[in-house]
Parts: C-alpha cells; structure tokens; sequence
C-alpha cells in the first residue's frame, strides 16, 4: 500500500506482478480515518488473497529510527506522531512493515526498474513533495536514525519559502508540484496548476517558463550536490512532475551536467514502474522486514 496525500493505492505482489491495484482518495478528517481507511483495504485484500505474506505501507514522511510510527507527513494536514504500526496491529490482528514511500519506490526501481542490475542508486521523486531513497547493494541506506533521503528538504534558498516541515528555502518548497503551481499561479495572477505551468512553458509562455525552467534547474543543481557526496551509479526520478517527459529530463539533465560532471557523469534515468513503484516497493519492504 502506497499512503499519498491525495490518494491511496493498493495492490498485490506476486513475484514481480502487481494484481488488483486499487486506488481511493485519502480522507481529509485526519489520521484515524485514514487509519480506518488502510485497515478496511488490507482486509478486503487478505479476504481476496488469504496465502499472502507480509503487508507492507509506504508513507510519505520520514519515519521514527523503529519504524513503528511516522514523525511526520509534511505535506498531509495533522499527520504527525502517528503509531501506525499499533494502529493498524489493533485493527487488523496483523503486524505490518513501514516504509517512507521515496524509499520504497527506490527499492522498487532498484530490484524491477529502471535501476536494476546497478550496485547503487539515488531515486527521487518530485511530485506534491520531493523526497528519495538511497539504495547501495540492493537495500536502502537509512542513515543513523533513519532519515537518510529527506532530500526535499535539503536547503537550496535560504530565506526563501517555507517547506511543510518548517524549513526556509526547501527544495520542496521551491521546486516540488505544490511550489510550482504556487509560484506560476503569483507569475500569471490567477489560478494555475503544475501541469498547466508546464503546458504554458512548453508552448513559450515567459512567466510559466522562467517559474518551471528555475524549479528544474534548483532539481539538477540539488541532484549534482548528491553525486558530490554519494556518487551512485544512477539517479532515477519518477514522481507526477517528472511525469511531464522529455522537457522536464532534459532541464533537470543540462543542470546537473553543469553543476555535476566536472567530477563524474551523472546519470539520470526515468523511472519505470511509474505510479505503482509506491506500492510494488511497499510489498518488497515487507519481505524485507
Ligand atoms: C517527505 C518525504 C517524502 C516526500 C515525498 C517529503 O515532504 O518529507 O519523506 O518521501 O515528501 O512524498
């Protein structure tokens, strides 16, 4: 199960095969019903499925270092100290595994994506947050207590705008889904989401390009200060705004060159298991454990 600020998607994995993905919208009345929501899914999942094995939930915020609750989900509304894991143990009779969704997308594209067969890589997801997930010889690279990866809130602007988690000039918030709509729907003086500030820009539009063109560049630069520290084989980016293709790779790619490649190539790749590399990385967690 993939838990997103929006959406909840579910789904089965048997061998590398995701079966009877589900997705519903994320209740907005804060984390019980959320909770309540999760649990009643996995039910009707383990009625469909009785021989499965583990349950696996990625969310999006880092996690406590015993990966029984989430610290915080920036970007849902009063998602904060959550004991997911008792939560849910109480409501389903069941332990599940937790994950932070970048870092079970990471493990995804790792063992089935765009990554497979590589001894290291960084995925990043840029969609309503950014975040990523680090993974070195097929597991993921937690750090001491278990936040390795935060990336959308590495600072790139200090004293620019504030991210979810309180922090001025955020990647996240300078450069993520929400940041763009926000500072494209300022540019143009009206309403204006990410995916039409990405149209306006393709199609030349100055204010919409210089607000997507700087978010792309903050994205590459930020991707070059990884490769400085981590050096991995690959950069994988999936996410709903890497989602916009060949415009979104190219800006991000030429920034990191720019700011990267005087030591190593950087290479970046486009995620493949797309929107199920949330859920797909969740079940793998779990047999992970
Ligand atoms: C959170 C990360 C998460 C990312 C994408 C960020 O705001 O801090 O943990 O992976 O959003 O959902």
């Amino acid at each position: 199960m993939d838990v997103g600020g929006t959406k909840i998607a579910t789904g089965v994995l048997r061998g590398e095969e995701l079966h009877d993905r589900h997705v519903q919208p994320t209740p907005e009345t804060g984390w019980p019903a959320v909770l309540d929501a999760i649990a009643s899914q996995i039910q009707l999942l383990q009625a469909q499925h009785p021989d499965a094995v583990a349950v696996g939930v990625g969310v999006p915020g880092p996690l406590t270092a015993d990966r029984m609750g989430v610290k915080f989900a920036p970007n849902i509304y009063g998602f904060t100290d959550v004991p997911l894991v008792a939560g849910l143990r109480e409501r389903l009779g069941q332990t599940v595994v937790l994950e932070n969704d970048a870092k079970a997308a990471a493990l995804a594209e790792a063992g089935l994506g765009a990554a497979r067969g590589t001894s290291s890589s960084v995925y990043i997801t840029v969609s309503t947050g950014i975040g990523s997930g680090i993974v070195i010889g097929g597991r993921i690279w937690r750090g001491h207590n278990g936040v390795a990866g935060e990336f959308g809130h590495v600072t790139v602007l200090p004293g620019g705008p504030v991210s979810g988690a309180g922090l001025d000039g955020a990647l996240e918030a300078v450069a993520s889904g929400t940041a763009i709509a926000r500072d494209a729907s300022y540019a143009l003086n009206r309403e204006v989401s990410t995916a039409e500030a990405f149209a306006l820009a393709q199609t030349g539009n100055p204010q919409a390009r210089r607000v997507v063109e700087q978010a792309m560049k903050h994205i590459g630069v930020a991707i070059a200060d990884i490769q400085k520290l981590l050096d991995p084989e690959v950069f994988v980016i999936g996410g709903g705004v890497a989602a916009v293709g060949d415009y979104f790779f190219e800006n991000v790619n030429k920034a990191a060159q720019e700011y990267g490649s005087a030591f190593a190539p950087v290479e970046i790749r486009r995620a493949q298991l797309a929107g199920d590399a949330g859920v797909i990385g969740a079940a793998l967690s779990a047999h992970e454990g």
